[in-house]
This record gives structure tokens, sequence and C-alpha cells, in this order.
């Protein structure tokens, strides 16, 4: 295998440009595009990718909810 960038580097810098699709975010690097990008507009491929990721890390915190409510009972 040849030598790699370091894909964290790589991510950091593509979460700055508004034209190029970051790939799948972690909720860090979501959260980070989301601020970077707060301004833009819905053709920003950054803040797209920033908006699903948050939303299915908020749909998986609902998803839990029910639990906890179930044990304060
Ligand atoms: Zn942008």
């Amino acid at each position: 295998m040849s030598f790699q960038y370091a894909p964290t580097l790589r991510l950091y810098q593509n979460l700055y440009d508004c034209l190029s699709d970051p790939g799948e975010l972690d909720v860090i690097d979501a959260i980070r595009a989301a601020e970077i990008h707060t301004a833009c507009s819905e053709r920003c491929q950054p803040r797209r990718r920033a908006q699903q990721t948050i939303a299915s890390a908020r749909s998986t915190e609902v998803e839990r909810r029910p639990k906890a409510d179930q044990l304060a009972e």
C-alpha cells in the first residue's frame, strides 16, 4: 500500500469547502461543519452532511429515551 495523507487532516480541510462533499461525518465533525457553514445556502455540501448526521444522532437519542422513562417509573 502506498502512503496516505492523514485522513483526519484531509477531512478537516474538506469541511471548509462548500463545493466538496466531505462524506459521512461523525457527530464531532458534523457540529464543526455546521458551525463553519451556518450562514451557507442549502447547496453547501458540508452543511447538508452535517444536518444529516446531526438529525440521525438526534433520532438515535430519542429512541433511547423511552427506556430511561421506563426506569423512572
Ligand atoms: Zn458552506
